[in-house]
């Protein structure tokens, strides 16, 4: 076989395999360039290149994505394929798009949009006038991106591009619904699903399912809902598209809520993906999200706790839109050949450097601040309930009045707690965390408790007995094994406490001295298996 045709091929399969396995796409065109580059076949270089481009679109690497997309650009210009440069203007405007560069994106769409019609790729033409429609429906002008949607779908349908025509009922469905024209909204998105439904485009069903799911959640369809969002889940699990992998789970989350659930175990998952991608909006968004469920739940410490770590992100996204300004900015200079547009993109790189260490610092007294009000608090940042500092005042004031308190003091400790934050990841670990102290913070609402550390709280009940001291214990132990059924801390394997405790008559300076013997008695808890209250007999007390 000759050289230039498997390497044809091998860019067919690349393209075939973009948006089902971008990894594979990309190795393979990857492979192709390298090839190519050998031995000087600059056009196939350029193609592989805007493959490369594609498939980090697809895996939202978008800054690798931008750079190889310029240089199949450079390439495919130097070749005069028309088609080519439109392709790769294209993709270049999509990835402005997602960096949030409108006006940029445009103008790469407005310097393809001629050479697709003169080359009367019916195709690209509808692409970039759907792109030029994604753009103003981001910019909020619903009527003109409507238009171009309009234009769009017509010369698709013309042309039988059925996979295009579905993307375009898809984005008008989506318009559609933000203007509240559900049943509108549902037509398209109905059509959208019915064109893509038995194609193998996995991203693309995925993302419509997700739609179809909330337009049904609207509708009060809650189990077509379910079907569509978990027939989504796989498809996007299956494709690494973490980007609507998100939005799916907070959809998900919100039919959570309407089916009297607990939104909590879904919005974590997309938590955890968000700050993972640095997804930075989203995770803004899912903050707010979070803030009103427990202030439906008339948590308020939680809600505010939340809705202060939305508006602390909502300043960190502005931050990081001038950081992508400096990424693309560095991608041009380096790309610039003449030097005077390279003088002023450097000019304009130094002022945003500037701009991005001011809003550096911003953001950094911020958080000085908020960790200052922590300290003055006495509470624990994470948990809300008394840190140790608040512990230690709080105990003293208890003490004031009266020289000797009988009563127990116990550490309750939650079991395996290492591997629940390997199983599940930190973000989670932490919700559960702040879940167990709530519980356990409304138990002991009128006593002495607190975070004394790690995943370790302290108690310290009145009580006469050492009967009663067990079963204030052992009252612990259970909520939080209710609380983990209930509140869904984990799927399957259980989450448990171990308490250990110390039962007599206390005096101020004998906290310490009743908190060791405590812990000496959680580790007896520990030894036995867990999941289990020891009192220690307290014959120092
Ligand atoms: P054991 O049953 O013996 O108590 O096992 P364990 O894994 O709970 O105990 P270990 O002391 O070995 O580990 C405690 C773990 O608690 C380590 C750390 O990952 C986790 N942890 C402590 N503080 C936090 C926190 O603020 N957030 C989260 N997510 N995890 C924490
Ligand atoms: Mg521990
Ligand atoms: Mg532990």
């Amino acid at each position: 076989m000759k050289l230039t045709t498997y390497l044809n091929h091998e860019l067919i399969r690349s393209k075939r395999l973009a948006s089902e396995d971008p990894k594979r796409s990309f190795a393979a065109a990857e492979m192709v360039l390298e090839l190519s580059s050998k031995h000087q076949l600059r056009l196939i270089s350029g193609q592989a290149l805007f493959h490369m481009a594609y498939a980090c679109r697809v895996m939202s690497d978008y800054g690798k994505g931008l750079n190889y997309a310029f240089q199949s650009l450079d390439l495919l210009k130097s070749c005069e394929d028309v088609i080519g440069i439109c392709r790769a203007q294209n993709i270049i405007g999509i990835i402005y798009f997602y960096f949030g560069a409108y006006d940029d994106a445009i103008s790469y769409f407005l310097s393809a949009l001629p050479l697709a019609q003169k080359a009367s790729d019916a195709n690209l033409e509808t692409s970039i006038l759907n792109n030029i429609g994604e753009i103003y429906r981001e910019a909020k002008n619903d009527d003109k991106a409507f238009k171009y949607y309009e234009k769009a779908l017509k010369i698709a349908l013309e042309n039988a591009l059925m996979v295009n025509a579905s993307a375009i009922h898809l984005n008008m469905g989506e318009v559609l619904f933000h203007s509240k024209q559900y049943d509108k909204s549902l037509t398209h998105l109905t059509r959208a699903y019915v064109i893509i439904k038995d194609m193998n485009h996995l991203l693309e069903q995925g993302e419509i399912e997700t739609k179809l799911g909330r337009a049904n959640v609207h509708a009060g369809q809650l189990s077509k809902a379910r079907d569509y969002f978990l027939s989504a889940l796989e498809k996007l699990k299956v494709v690494e598209n973490k980007f609507y992998l998100v939005d799916l789970l907070v959809e998900m989350a919100s039919l959570d809520v309407i089916s009297g659930k607990s939104p909590m175990r879904n919005l974590n998952e997309a938590l955890e993906i968000a700050i993972a991608q640095k997804f930075e909006k989203k995770v803004a968004d899912i903050y707010l999200l979070i803030s009103s469920y427990y202030e439906s739940q008339r948590d308020y410490r939680m809600a505010f706790d939340y809705y202060r770590n939305h508006h602390l992100k909502l300043n960190e996204v502005d931050a990081s839109n001038l950081s992508k300004k400096l990424e693309i900015l560095s991608i041009e200079i380096a790309r610039s050949n003449d030097v005077s547009e390279r003088h002023e993109l450097n000019i304009i790189n130094e002022r945003l450097i500037k701009d991005v260490e001011v809003q550096k610092q911003a953001l950094e007294q911020m958080r000085e601040k908020h960790q200052e009000l922590i300290k003055e608090n006495q509470y624990d940042e994470l948990t809300e309930v008394l840190n140790r500092r608040g512990l230690e005042k709080r105990s003293k004031q208890f003490f004031e009045n009266q020289s000797r308190i009988k009563g127990v003091m116990m550490i309750l400790d939650i079991d395996y707690f290492k591997r629940y934050n390997d199983t599940f990841g930190h973000v989670r670990g932490d919700w559960c965390l702040k879940t167990i102290a709530k519980g356990l913070g409304e138990l002991f609402r009128d006593h002495l408790f607190g975070r004394y550390g790690g995943e370790e709280f302290i108690a310290f009940v009145r009580c006469e007995t050492k009967e009663d001291a067990i079963d204030l214990m052992e009252q612990a132990r259970k909520r939080v094994a209710s609380m983990a059924i209930d509140r869904g801390l984990s799927d399957g394997t259980t989450v448990t406490i171990s308490v250990g405790g110390t039962f007599g008559e206390l005096s101020a300076d004998q906290i310490r001295q009743a908190v060791d013997m405590a812990d000496k008695a959680l580790y007896q808890a520990k030894d036995e298996g867990r999941d289990r209250v020891m009192l220690m007999p307290a014959n120092l007390l």
